[in-house]
């Protein structure tokens, strides 16, 4: 448990670079637990809910001074598997921490646990887009994955949404399932168009330490991820949208012009911003915390005015241009590595010029001026690039 001098040093650098114009609310609750997912969410534990969203109330609170949300993004977990008055208590919680609308203002929704009802609390709350977890419209993948939906349920919650008025909705999938053909990998991305979403996300399936997925790849019940193939699932996934007219505008999401997400482009960008909720993250300059993981002992925390903070830490310059390279590489724009060097005291350009020139020559990446992005052949090795560029 933090002492109130770590808080209060903690407060004082928050305060130092307020106001925090991004700002990330995280919902850890589940109807069911996916076998693939490492994320902080947790099935079964409807109980917990009401006393979670006021222990997130009583944190957004906490943080109420040194905020001024551009984009807010409510992720989990399922946001949408609260009950509608519980999800209207803390998009209220949300909004009363924003001294003005937030311009973008995003909540991930379960198509198996979008209602009419939701879908207007939503509409009412100011949230101005709404994240579709879709993963594929393979019913027999989606099983596989343990997903609580459909693809008929995702595309009646497609309607249900352009229904309420959302003019920004962005659609997840995943990529390269184990038994997922090519063939059935273009399939979603056809259907997935045909939704017409203005965003797509698209990341292969990782297997994540602790899942069952992983448990079961490692006794043979499921092939091992495999780099060639996961790359040609990823091509055919650029074919299909770009031929769509959305542009690949970081190395798995796609958008229609002007419809890229703000909130994640700041994380891609470095920029700082405020977690709450179990187990987020805060990032403010060099400093970065996590909350507590776990539900209950989050809801103690912060209903006993302790707070709870899992750990804390600063970056050292070097981690810091690791962390700004890995991001921003994963952007088409790219990253100014003269910006980097001024925020961080370590020059790339002249740390690593022949690595530069040799990437540059590979057509891995492209230079102008002090900024470098990668082409689509360097987005396909992008973690090759950042070790060559940080070693
Ligand atoms: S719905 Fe999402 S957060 Fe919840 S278990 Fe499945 S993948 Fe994880």
């Amino acid at each position: 448990m933090p002492t109130a001098t770590e808080a209060d040093r903690r407060r004082a650098r928050v305060r130092a670079a307020a106001p925090i114009a991004h700002l990330y609310v995280h919902f850890p609750f589940c109807a069911r637990k996916c076998p693939y997912c490492d994320f902080n969410s947790h099935a079964q534990r409807e109980a917990e809910i009401d006393a979670y969203v006021e222990a997130l109330g009583v944190e957004l609170d906490r943080w109420r001074d040194c905020l001024a949300p551009e984009t807010v993004f409510v992720g989990g977990g399922t946001p949408t598997h609260a009950a509608p008055h519980q999800l209207a208590r803390y998009l209220t919680h949300v909004r009363a921490a924003c001294p003005a609308p937030p311009a973008e203002f995003t909540v991930e929704a379960n198509p198996g646990s979008l209602t009419p009802a939701k879908v207007e609390v939503l509409a009412g709350a100011g949230v101005t887009r709404v994240s579709v977890g879709v993963q594929s419209f393979d019913d027999a993948l989606l099983r596989r994955l343990g997903r609580i939906h459909d693809a008929q349920e995702a595309e009646a919650a497609f309607a249900l949404l352009r229904a309420g008025g959302f003019e920004h909705l962005s659609l997840d999938l995943i990529l390269a399932l184990p038994g997922q053909t090519l063939a059935a990998q273009e399939r979603d991305v056809r259907q997935a168009v045909a939704l017409a979403p203005e965003h797509v996300s698209a990341y292969v399936l990782t297997y994540e330490e602790g899942t069952a997925f992983t448990r079961a790849m490692r006794a043979g019940r499921l092939p091992a991820p495999d780099d060639d193939r996961e790359l040609e699932y990823l091509h055919v996934v650029r074919a299909g949208l770009e031929g769509a007219g959305y542009r690949r505008y970081e190395i798995s999401n796609y958008a229609r012009a002007g419809a890229e997400c703000r909130h994640n482009l700041a994380y891609w960008r470095d920029a700082d911003w405020l977690g709450v909720g179990a187990g987020a993250h805060s990032h403010v300059g060099a400093w970065r915390w996590k909350n507590e993981d776990g539900p209950s002992r989050y809801i103690a925390g912060q209903l006993q005015g302790a707070g709870a903070i899992a750990f804390e830490e600063a970056s050292d310059p070097k981690t810091r241009v690791l962390e700004k390279l890995m991001m921003g590489l994963r952007l088409a724009e790219g990253v100014d590595l003269g910006a980097v060097g001024a925020a961080t005291g370590v020059d790339v350009l002249r740390r690593r010029p022949e690595r530069l020139a040799l990437y540059e020559r590979e057509g891995l990446l492209v230079r102008e001026g002090p900024r470098v992005r990668l082409t689509p052949r360097g987005f396909d090795v992008v973690n090759a690039v950042v070790r060559g560029l940080t070693a």
